[in-house]
C-alpha cells in the first residue's frame, strides 16, 4: 500500500489543463484526492482544434452528468449517428442504444465544460505555471515550477504528464517516445466571413484533399492537404494567404478575403511512449501518443486515458489499492494508443495516399457493406468495441462497456449511466441473487451495491448477466453466469481488500 506522511503540496499533481488534464483532475476529485493542475498559459486557449466527441466519449460524459453541462453553458451539442474510416462512411447504428457522437465543437467548450465541473469539485489550477524540472526520489516526486512570482518547489505523491504532444514532462522523466516523424503537412484555417461549402469527411481533388465544416457564427474550418508538398521547417504558424493560396489551387475558390481567427499546420507524426508510467510519473493523452489527427481521436483518446487512470491512482493515493493497480493503466491504455497509431496510420494512407489508394479504396467500401466489418470498422472509430483484460471468466461482456440499458430492482427501474452517474466513480455491483449481493457487501465502501438486473436484455448479449461488476469507468470486470468466488477475486483485483482486511 501506498500511504506516507511526508508533507506534500498535493497528493497529485496534474502538469496540463488542456481536456486531458482537466478530466483527470476531476475524477480525482470525485474520490477526494488533493489535486493541484499546472498549466503554463495565463489565460485558456481558444483554439478550436478537436472537434466533438466519438460515442464511448459521449458514454464517458454522460456516466458523470457532463452532457447536460453543455446545455447549461449555452453551448449546443449537434449530435450525428455517422462516422467515417478515413473517407469511408460508417453508421454508428450498428450499436443499438449507444450515445450519438458530437461534431463541429470547438475544442475550447469542450475545456470550459471540464474546467468548470473540475472547479466545482475543488480542483486547484494554477495557471502562468510552467514545469522546468523533476526529481522522482521513488517516495515522492519534486516539481521545479516557474511561476509568475519566481521559481517554486513543489512536492507530490504522483505528478501526471498531460502536457500536450511536446511534454516536458516525457522528457523529464526520461521516457523514450519512438515513432516517425512527419511525412506531410496540413494546413488549417478557422475563417469568417467567406461562404464555404461543407465537406465534412473531406473532398478528393486533382491536387489533394479539402475539408470544411462549419463551427457556428459564421466561421468554418478548412483544411488543406496539398499531395507532394515538402515538409517545412516551421518557428511560427503559417500566414492565411498560404492557406488561401493552397485552398485556391484545390478547389478554385477564393477565401482569401476572410477574417482568420486561428491559423495552423500539423503534419502525421506518429508516435508512442513505450511506457505510461515509470515510478510515481504517469503521461496520459498527447503526452503519451501523437499521430495524424484522422478522424478526430485524439482528444477522445486522452479523455479516455484519464477516465482510465482517474478511479486507480485515487485508489493507490488513498491506500486502498497497491501500487501495481496502476500497471494495469499501462497494460490498458498503451494497448488502446498502439491499435489508435494503426487506426490512424491506415486512416492517412486511405485519406490522403491520393490516386494510387483508389482501387484500396474501393474494395474496402465494398467490405463496408458487410455487417461485420461495418461494426468493426465503427467499433475502431467511435471506441465502443475496446475490451480490456478484465478477467476472470469467460462472459462475453467481460472488458467491454456497459451499455446503457434499462434495469429493474427493488427500487424500480433505471438505467445503467443513472447508477454509475450517482456512483459518482465508485463501481458498480447489480444482482438479484442474495449470495452475491452478500459477497459483494464487504466492499461497500468502495462499489455501490444495488438489487437490479437488466430489463430486457443487452444487445448482443444473449442471454443477459444475471448479475455483474461494473468498473468507475464503465467497464464489465465480471458477469454472471460465473463461480461467485471470480467475483470476490475481481473486487479484491480492482477495489483492494474489502475493508475488514485492508492494513
Ligand atoms: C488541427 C487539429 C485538429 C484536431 N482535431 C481533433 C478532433 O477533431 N478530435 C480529437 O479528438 N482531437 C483532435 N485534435 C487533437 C486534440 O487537439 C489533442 O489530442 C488534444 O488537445 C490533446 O489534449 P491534451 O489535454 O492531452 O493536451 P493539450 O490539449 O495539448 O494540453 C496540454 C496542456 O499542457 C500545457 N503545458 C504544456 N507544457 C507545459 C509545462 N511545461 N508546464 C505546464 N503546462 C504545460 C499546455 O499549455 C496545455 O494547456 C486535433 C488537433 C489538431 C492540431
Amino acid at each position: 500500500m501506498d500511504v506516507q506522511d511526508t508533507a506534500y503540496d498535493a497528493e497529485v499533481i496534474v502538469v496540463g489543463a488542456g481536456p486531458t488534464g482537466l478530466m483527470l483532475a476531476g475524477e480525482l476529485r470525485l474520490a477526494g484526492v488533493e489535486v493541484v493542475v499546472l498549466d503554463r498559459l495565463a489565460e485558456p486557449t481558444t483554439e478550436s482544434r478537436g472537434l466533438g466527441f466519438t460515442p464511448k466519449t459521449m458514454e464517458v460524459f454522460a456516466q458523470r452528468g457532463l452532457v447536460e453541462r453543455f446545455a447549461d453553458l449555452g453551448i449546443p451539442l449537434q449530435t450525428t449517428s455517422r462516422g467515417h474510416f478515413g473517407g469511408l462512411p460508417l453508421d454508428f447504428e450498428v450499436f443499438p442504444g449507444a450515445h450519438p457522437a458530437v461534431q463541429n465543437l470547438p475544442q475550447a467548450y469542450t475545456e470550459t465544460m471540464l474546467r468548470t465541473w473540475a472547479a466545482e469539485l475543488g480542483c486547484d489550477l494554477r495557471r502562468g505555471h510552467t514545469v522546468v524540472g523533476l526529481a522522482d526520489t521513488g517516495e515522492y516526486v519534486d516539481v521545479s515550477v516557474e511561476t509568475p512570482d519566481g521559481p517554486r518547489h513543489l512536492r507530490t505523491r504522483y505528478l501526471v504528464g498531460c502536457d500536450g504532444g511536446r511534454s516536458t514532462v516525457r522528457g523529464l522523466a526520461g521516457f523514450d517516445f519512438p515513432g516517425t516523424p512527419a511525412t506531410l503537412e496540413l494546413l488549417l484555417a478557422d475563417v469568417r466571413g467567406c461562404d464555404i461549402r461543407p465537406r465534412f469527411i473531406g473532398e478528393w481533388l486533382p491536387g489533394g484533399v479539402a475539408m470544411a465544416a462549419p463551427l457556428g457564427d459564421g466561421v468554418h474550418r478548412v483544411v488543406v492537404c496539398e499531395r507532394d508538398t515538402p515538409v517545412r521547417r516551421r518557428t511560427g504558424e503559417p500566414d492565411f494567404s498560404e492557406v488561401a493560396d493552397g485552398w485556391r489551387r484545390l478547389t478554385g475558390e477564393d477565401i482569401s478575403h476572410g477574417d482568420a481567427l486561428w491559423v495552423s499546420a500539423f503534419g502525421d507524426a506518429t508516435r508512442l511512449a513505450t511506457e505510461y508510467r515509470r515510478g510515481r510519473v504517469l503521461l496520459a493523452g498527447d503526452a503519451a501518443h501523437v499521430h495524424l489527427p484522422a478522424g478526430g481521436l485524439g482528444m477522445n483518446t486522452g479523455i479516455q486515458d484519464a477516465f482510465n487512470l482517474g478511479w486507480k491512482l485515487a485508489a493507490v493515493v488513498r491506500g486502498r489499492a497497491p501500487r501495481s493497480l496502476l500497471d494495469t493503466y499501462h497494460a490498458e491504455r498503451h494497448a488502446v494508443g498502439r491499435r489508435l497509431l494503426d487506426n490512424t496510420r491506415a486512416q492517412g494512407l486511405l485519406f490522403l495516399g491520393g490516386d494510387a489508394m483508389q482501387p484500396l479504396r474501393g474494395v474496402l467500401g465494398e467490405l463496408t457493406e458487410y455487417e461485420v466489418v461495418h461494426r468493426h470498422l465503427a467499433g475502431l472509430v467511435s471506441g465502443l468495441e475496446i475490451r480490456y483484460p478484465t478477467g476472470p471468466g469467460r462472459h462475453p461482456l467481460l472488458g467491454l462497456r456497459m451499455p446503457d440499458v434499462e434495469l429493474v430492482g427493488d427500487a424500480g427501474t433505471t438505467t445503467a449511466f443513472t447508477l454509475l452517474r450517482a456512483a459518482r466513480g465508485r463501481g458498480l455491483v447489480l444482482a438479484h441473487d442474495d449470495a452475491v449481493l452478500r459477497s459483494a457487501r464487504p466492499w461497500a465502501d468502495r462499489v455501490d451495491v444495488v438489487t437490479a438486473k437488466p430489463a430486457t436484455g443487452i444487445p448482443a448479449c444473449d442471454p443477459p448477466p444475471d448479475a455483474l461488476l461494473v468498473r468507475p469507468d464503465g467497464h464489465v470486470a465480471w458477469a454472471a453466469p460465473g463461480e461467485a468466488e471470480e467475483l470476490t477475486e475481481a473486487l479484491d483485483r480492482w477495489f483492494g481488500p474489502p475493508a475488514a482486511r485492508a492494513v
